[in-house]
């Protein structure tokens, strides 16, 4: 099965393409992601390899673990990559172009979910 997806940020300056089939869907809902993305974030990895990107994409170390990947124009927040594990890229979910293909499994960091929505979608809630 050939899985290819096609992503970009708000104002189209970066693309994506994603040639791997997604793993570990999950919505994100530490702190830094809901500033980042105006709410929760949702987002699956695939392996480095099988992942290209053009366009200028500044890199931003909010924390130890993590580099995030944003568009310096529009500031679309489309890329996680956790320090210490440059094999492997999560991607905005709602950043790609179409259909996805992916389900969410996940709600992660649970623990620093805003008050303003509920969490009633029965998927896995971590932390
Ligand atoms: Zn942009
Ligand atoms: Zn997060």
């Amino acid at each position: 099965m050939t899985d290819v997806l096609n992503g970009s940020c708000a104002c189209g300056q970066i693309q994506f393409t994603c040639r791997a089939t997604p793993k570990g869907a999950a919505v994100c809902h530490c702190s830094q992601c809901r500033k980042m993305s105006g709410h929760a974030w949702a987002s699956a990895h695939v392996p480095r390899t099988s992942f290209e990107m053009t366009g200028p994409v500044k890199w931003l170390r909010l924390s130890e673990q993590a580099e995030r990947g944003i568009c310096p124009d529009c500031g679309s927040f489309l890329f996680w990559v956790g320090v210490g594990h440059p094999d492997f890229i999560s991607f905005a979910l709602g950043s790609v172009d179409g259909p996805t293909g992916v389900a969410l499994g996940r709600n992660i960091f649970v623990s620093e979910k805003a008050d303003y929505y509920p969490l009633n979608d029965g998927l896995i809630q971590e932390r």
